[in-house]
């Protein structure tokens, strides 16, 4: 964690602009309640059905207060949308209508609202998940109209092959892209999640205010 504001520090930003999400899909839940216990209080999974098992024996064991905030940041298939909504305090990774759409019945559903990120595919890889850059101003428009969602910013990832150069080129993507988006839809998107284990540093040098770390936060630590 020091790590992280050391970053930011040196890219001239504040400490405290830069929010750690643990990412816990490597550890099990002991070890993922001992970095509750350190203080990190934002928690990440990439697999809905794991954010659920895994929040069900946090709140078991009677940790969650002060509250831990779980964040979805994989993949999350439509009908698993219902039974993660009231449970998550920030789902990264939206990247289509038809899951917007989801959103929105069960959020209806449910009397509840929800905030998202739009995942946005800034890499050359058309395989990768994310709404293309093309079309994610047109995906933010979309879900502006949902009653019961709020837009907060854009999420992405780096090139797989690629060196720090190229994450640097990445992240300034998705930062511009943002840029214009807030620019030409007239409203803010404040967050930019972006940065993992091996590439933070330039994600933060580059305005990430979420950065996603696994691997780093547990070496050491076996399973
Ligand atoms: C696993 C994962 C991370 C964390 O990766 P590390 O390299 O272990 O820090 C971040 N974001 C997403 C979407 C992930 O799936």
């Amino acid at each position: 964690m020091a790590d992280v504001h050391e970053a930011a520090q040196v890219a001239g930003r504040a400490p405290d602009s830069v929010k750690i999400i643990g990412v816990t899909k490597y550890v099990d839940v002991e070890v993922t309640r001992s970095l509750l216990n350190s203080g990190c209080m934002d928690l990440g999974e990439s697999r809905p059905q794991s954010l659920w098992e895994k929040c069900e024996a946090i709140q078991q064991v009677g940790l969650d207060s002060p509250p831990v905030r779980w964040h979805l940041i994989g993949h999350l298939q439509r009908n698993k949308v219902r039974r993660t909504l009231p449970l998550v305090h920030l789902i990264h990774s939206v990247d289509s209508k038809r899951l917007i759409d989801q959103i929105e019945l069960d959020a209806v559903a449910l009397n509840g609202r929800v905030a998202i990120l739009i995942e946005v595919n800034v890499t050359p890889d058309q395989n990768k998940t994310g709404v293309s850059i093309r079309d994610a101003e047109e995906l933010v428009e979309y879900a502006l109209q949902m009653k019961r969602i709020r837009v907060e910013g854009l999420m992405g990832m780096a090139s797989l092959e690629g060196d720090a150069d190229q994450a640097s080129r990445d992240f300034a993507t998705l930062r511009q892209l943002r840029d214009n988006i807030e620019v030409r839809l007239q409203i803010k998107l404040p967050e930019l999640s972006m940065g993992m284990s091996g590439d933070f540093r330039e994600a933060i040098a580059e305005g990430a205010t979420l950065v996603r770390i696994g691997s780093a936060l547990f070496q050491g630590i076996s399973k």
